[in-house]
């Protein structure tokens, strides 16, 4: 009988996987390293539900950390993968899907008017970091303490996520050389930037940031932030790379750009884009000015490729998940947003708990220990994230899975209904006693 404990409970499972994978997990911050206890075990999801190896359901504030936007198996989407993958799982040449899906994203953000597509976040903010050293010609990067691009060597440095999860500085494996190519500043700091730029602008490739970053926890730009980051590239002849991985498509039908960038007149250089752009398939981009763009392999020098780029059967869930994600859609996705945020404030105000609800558009996080927020890393780690793991586990345990890190941001789907939220706010007066307490 311990086959069948094995494979169906939590525990068993953790145990079964921690002696074939290296911690029981393919991406660190799903262990609930930060949180403790046993991660729960995902046999399948729907709309703003996921179902766990032992049967239990639970509201998923996580929503596979981004893409989706419409809620779980969405069954346009789901009908769309099953058509591509009956025409064959991928052909290695190109094809009309990929055509479609890089006009829809140009439709949405006109700053793209060259896109192409890759698997990963990862690749998309590396390649557009080799795409700015080869265009410059010069080596050095900005970017930002608890901002994360991705994993790639150079981008690890102060980096946000997994890495601010476990309170690591960086990663072991990265060469000296390489990390000595990475300058990381304080995040909102205008004066930091002029300064390092004062100092190395004449080396310095790229500033790569988040739109709004959201992984030390949501910090939303300062006002005029990205715009100075924008003015003093160009003054420097560097260039501009806003990773919208995470927030592309998902805090407006044009991203974090449609927001604030379309707005003020300005564009950056590059963009990234991952998770709702694949609809919870393997698709990420990277996009901008065909000038910068056309300098990619098989016109330019910059050489990039992938065997499984613009996979049709990924493409066609990132193609009808643009399609049906509508301005209703973001209508649904803000109003969820709105009222879980109000409920956080509600439930940690009963309590006596100072805290700041930070938002970037419908993306949120809560800080906690703190009434005056945090607007950079290390504000941020100077705040009582240690009261986190209580508030999770009782969400937890009371049918919520909020992401497993104070770290995160929180995501919801246009498929959160009442029925769905009603279920939170009801399990938060509870967790926040419980953060209080802790
Ligand atoms: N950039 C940002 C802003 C991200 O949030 C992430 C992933 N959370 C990445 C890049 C990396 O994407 P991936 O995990 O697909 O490699």
């Amino acid at each position: 009988m311990t086959e069948v404990t094995s494979t169906s409970t939590n525990e068993g499972l953790f145990e079964r996987a921690r002696g074939v994978v290296p911690g029981g997990v393919n991406s660190p911050v799903r262990a609930f390293g930060s949180v403790g206890g046993a991660p729960r075990f995902l046999a399948s999801a729907r709309g703003a539900y996921v179902t766990d190896v032992e049967g239990r359901e639970y509201v998923d504030l996580v929503g596979s950390w981004g893409p989706a936007i419409l809620g779980h198996a969405h069954p346009e989407v789901v009908e769309a993968v099953r058509d591509a993958a009956g025409r064959g799982l991928s052909f290695g040449a190109p094809t009309l899907a990929e055509v479609e899906l890089a006009e829809a994203v140009r439709a949405r953000v006109p700053a793209v008017e060259r896109l192409r597509l890759v698997s990963t976040g990862t690749e998309a903010t590396m390649t557009a970091v080799r795409l700015a050293r080869g265009v410059t010609g010069r080596d050095t990067v900005v970017k930002f303490a608890g901002l994360y691009h991705g994993h790639s060597d150079g981008l690890l440095a102060a980096a946000g996520s997994g890495l601010a999860t476990f309170a690591l500085p960086g990663s072991a494996g990265v060469p000296a050389a390489i990390a000595a190519e990475t300058i990381v500043l304080p995040y909102n700091d205008v004066a930091a930037v002029e300064a390092a730029f004062a100092e190395h602008g004449a080396r310095i490739a790229a500033v790569i940031t988040e739109a709004a970053p959201a992984n030390m926890g949501v910090v939303p730009p300062a006002p005029g932030f990205n715009a100075a980051l924008s003015r003093i590239t160009r003054e420097h002849g560097a260039l501009l790379i806003q990773d919208e991985v995470l927030t592309g498509f998902r805090v407006g039908p044009a991203g974090w750009w449609g927001l604030e960038a379309a707005r003020e007149g300005w564009s950056p250089d590059l963009l990234t884009f991952g998770k709702v752009v694949g609809g919870g398939m393997p698709v990420a981009a990277l996009g901008g000015r065909a000038e910068v763009m056309d300098a990619l392999a098989p016109i330019g020098p910059v050489y990039q490729a992938g065997t499984l780029s613009g996979n049709p059967v990924a493409v066609a869930a990132g193609l009808a998940t643009l399609r049906l994600a509508d301005d209703g859609v973001y209508a649904a996705v803000d109003r969820a947003s709105a009222t879980l945020r109000a409920a956080v404030d509600e439930a940690l105000t009963a309590v006596g708990l100072p805290h700041a609800v930070q938002n970037a558009s419908n993306l949120f996080s809560t800080v906690l220990g703190t009434d005056a927020g945090a607007r950079d890393y290390a504000e941020m780690l100077a705040t009582e994230s240690w009261r986190y793991p209580a508030f999770f586990h009782s969400l937890l345990a009371d049918g919520v899975y909020a992401p497993p890190s104070a770290f995160e941001a929180w995501f919801v789907s246009a498929a959160h209904d009442e029925a769905a939220l009603g279920r939170v706010v009801e399990a938060l007066p509870a967790a926040a006693r419980a953060a209080a307490e802790a």
